[in-house]
């Protein structure tokens, strides 16, 4: 029986040894979802996929169907988003970034709009630095997925302001009469509002601060509280 083929444009998520010489690449597809697929021989010097099945490579693909796992039969490069070497720091928000939406992601289930938030975190993450490129994308994520952080008025009473709490559990900023969770400042809370209003691109320029910061640091909680478990790559980058 002929092996059903499939053509996607996919992101490597992370890969994972396979015997002695083949790997297992995780792969978010533009249309099939999240797909665990076995690349043969990458791990040969001579292999015929190169490093195109390296995490955060960008590739147009040819899959083999399996029961559990698809077959790479060919692998070419889109582009590279994978940022030049050496520059740790976007090396590290890429991986935090693929991290996050593999953890977001079901396998086979198409998320069309996943992928191409995550191509462009990462063409981001390698033009820009900002310390708010991977902080908002975890925001961004958590608002798709249906957690959208209430950030106008006081959660519990309802009260415009000022608020002066951002509670996980609670889903949003408390005023100071209902306060629970974690202190949140003004400035915080500003850019927290540029991130999830539709003004991006003026919290994504702005110079790192104690609000930068405060943001970071409440997006990987609440995008851990969401997933109930800790991110491996975020203690890199949050220091
Ligand atoms: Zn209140």
């Amino acid at each position: 029986m002929a092996a059903q083929l499939y053509r996607d444009t996919a992101v490597v998520l992370r890969t994972y040894r396979l015997g002695e010489a083949d790997r297992i690449v995780v792969l978010l597809t533009e249309f099939h979802g999240k797909v665990r697929a076995v690349a043969k021989g990458v791990r040969k010097t001579k292999s015929r996929f190169g490093a195109r099945l390296e995490p955060m490579s960008h590739v147009n693909l040819l899959l083999a169907k399996g029961r559990e796992l698809d077959i790479v039969s060919q692998a070419d490069a889109v582009e590279s988003l994978a940022p030049l070497v050496g520059d740790l720091d976007h090396m590290t928000n890429g991986m935090a970034a693929l991290e996050a939406i593999d953890q977001m992601t079901l396998d086979r289930e198409p998320a069309p709009h996943l992928y191409r938030m995550l191509v462009g975190a990462l063409r981001t993450i390698g033009t820009r630095a900002g310390p708010l490129v991977v902080p908002a994308f975890f925001w961004k994520l958590l608002a798709v997925d249906g957690v959208r952080p209430e950030l106008d008025a006081c959660v519990r009473c309802g009260e415009p302001g000022p608020v002066v709490a951002f509670d996980l559990d609670e889903g949003g900023v408390l005023c100071r009469q209902c306060r629970s969770g974690t202190a949140i400042s003004p400035e915080a809370l500003d850019l927290m509002r540029q991130v999830l209003g539709g003004r991006l691109n003026d919290a994504l320029a702005v110079d790192p601060s104690a609000a930068t910061h405060e943001v970071s640091t409440l997006a990987t909680k609440a995008l851990e509280h969401h997933i109930e478990r800790h991110l491996r790559t975020v203690a890199m980058f949050e220091r």
